[in-house]
């Protein structure tokens, strides 16, 4: 061979080199970008003939870096082996099967329409279900995988990319299941993304608000405290409801930034209330609603300490209200919180009672005052009679373990009247009125003439 022949042959064994990984022998990153682009100026070419466009798998093991710590690293790179290999036969011969590192692998279909790609992934994922022997072990791996059908011109960089973010959903479902790319999906998260980059912000710059919602006595319409829901006044989109930015905030971890601003203005304003001889009243309480995250901050006991002490109020004006889950996590940290709350003073309440997976016994095991009873139930009411005697045996509970009940989502006389006649005594919902900025929640107050103190 001359010596130019040997140098080519030398420069293409290095290429080669480049473009495969070293394990599985199939390609690598860089030999899917090149394979990309040459689809993609496939596709361009015979784009006039209708011919489709290149489609991309990509797939991941699932729990494989566990599988890795306790089987070790040859076990694992035979799992890749075998998973490379079936891969590779579940697919046809114009297919690129490649390697990305790691359980990462890719799989370009040239000129694919979406119902053939999603078919070729569904075989893959089977084929990859079958038991893998080890020799003295077997295992089952699964995987999950994203699914992008390009767009034309197109970047290499951009189709993976998409295909990465329709594998994060599939991962996220789950399930053993082709996920394809949808811009849907995709919007949202940019939406949840901006929304918890916004929300810090929000909170130091005075765009949350505290609206009060009054809770009665039902017996006679008499106000006895109010709840403090937190609502986000948007520069751009207006007044946005908790239910759209606290999941949220409770996955990003800026709740516990929240709580405190909540804790915070809600004592503050009671203070306020309680200063004024037009708005006072000596056992009014404010409750707020506390997130399953607080409970496991150590510093929350303090915040709460402290926020009473500073606006000089007595612990007993303020109540917590925690979720069923929230309450029942059986978690030391959660539990010493409780505690400690309960020694501090303040009222505990469980929330949403009767949504939650528990049973009632650990109604009488709990440091809980309260029990707020969730509005399901009275929605519920008037739909047969037998509802009406369950809320009484509901009610009966509360009162026989000593506790306080309140039932929320009361919207009409005629159910707050069946609940009085079961002997219920505080109620909350539009029918007494909805939750409204501090300044008409004070004109409430100030209306109340009928209050002793
Ligand atoms: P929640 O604690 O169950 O609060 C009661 C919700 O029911 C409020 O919705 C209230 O406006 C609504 N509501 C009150 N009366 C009625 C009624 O008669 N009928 C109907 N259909 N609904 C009624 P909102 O203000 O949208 O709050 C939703 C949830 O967001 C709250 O549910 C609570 O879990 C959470 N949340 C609100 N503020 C805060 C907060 O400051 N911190 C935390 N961690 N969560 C909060
Ligand atoms: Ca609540
Ligand atoms: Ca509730």
């Amino acid at each position: 061979m001359s010596a130019k022949g040997k140098l080519r042959q030398a420069g293409l064994a290095v290429t080669r080199e480049g473009f495969t990984d070293s394990l599985t022998g199939l390609g690598n990153r860089l030999a899917l970008e090149d394979a990309l682009l040459q689809a993609q100026a496939q596709a361009q070419e015979s784009a006039g003939r209708g011919s489709p466009a290149p489609a991309l798998l990509l797939l991941d093991l699932d729990g494989f870096r566990d599988l890795k710590k306790s089987l070790g690293h040859a076990a694992a790179d035979q799992i890749l082996m075998t998973v490379a290999m079936r891969i590779s036969s579940a697919v046809g011969e114009n297919d690129v099967v490649t390697r990305l590192g790691g359980d990462e692998f890719a799989v370009l279909l040239p000129a694919t329409p979406l119902a053939r790609a999603t078919a070729a992934g569904n075989r893959i994922l089977a084929a990859l279900e079958a038991d893998i022997d080890l020799g003295n072990e077997t295992v089952r791996c699964r995987a999950s995988m994203g699914l992008r059908v390009a767009e034309p011109h197109q970047a290499p960089g951009d189709i993976l990319l998409e295909a990465d973010m329709a594998l994060e959903e599939a991962r996220a479902e789950g399930r053993n299941k082709v996920k394809n790319f949808d811009p849907a999906t995709l919007l949202a998260r940019q939406l949840q993304r901006q929304i918890v980059g916004e929300l810090g912000h929000a909170i130091d710059s005075d765009q949350l608000v505290l609206y009060y919602q009054p809770i009665v006595e039902l017996a006679t319409g008499r106000l006895q405290g109010s709840e403090a829901l937190v609502r986000w006044n948007h520069p751009e989109h207006g007044l946005i409801m908790p239910d759209r930015f606290i999941p949220i905030a409770e996955a990003s971890g800026l709740i516990a930034k929240l709580g405190r601003w909540v804790l915070r203005s809600s004592v503050a304003q009671l203070a306020t209330w309680r200063r004024d001889p037009e708005t006072a009243h000596h056992d009014f309480t404010m409750r707020i609603n506390v997130s399953a995250p607080d409970l496991q901050s150590l510093e929350f006991v303090d915040d709460v300490r402290d926020a009473l002490s500073g606006a000089g109020l007595p612990p007993e004006s303020l109540v917590l209200e925690l979720t069923e889950s929230a309450i029942i996590q059986n978690n030391e940290l959660d539990r010493y919180t409780l505690m400690s709350l309960h020694r501090l003073g303040v009222g505990l309440e469980i929330d949403d009672f009767g949504t939650g997976y528990s049973s009632m016994g650990y109604l009488r095991k709990l440091p809980v005052d309260h029990v707020k009873v969730d509005r399901e139930f009275v929605r519920d009411l008037g739909k047969d009679e037998t509802q009406l005697k369950f809320l009484a045996a509901i009610q009966q509970v509360i009162r026989s373990c000593g506790l306080d009940g309140i039932w929320e989502g009361i919207e009409t006389a005629e159910q707050a009247e069946a609940l009085r006649s079961i002997g219920c005594t505080s109620g909350q919902g539009y029918y007494f009125g909805r939750p409204v900025p501090g300044p008409e929640f004070t004109e409430q107050l100030k209306r109340q003439r009928a209050w002793p103190g």
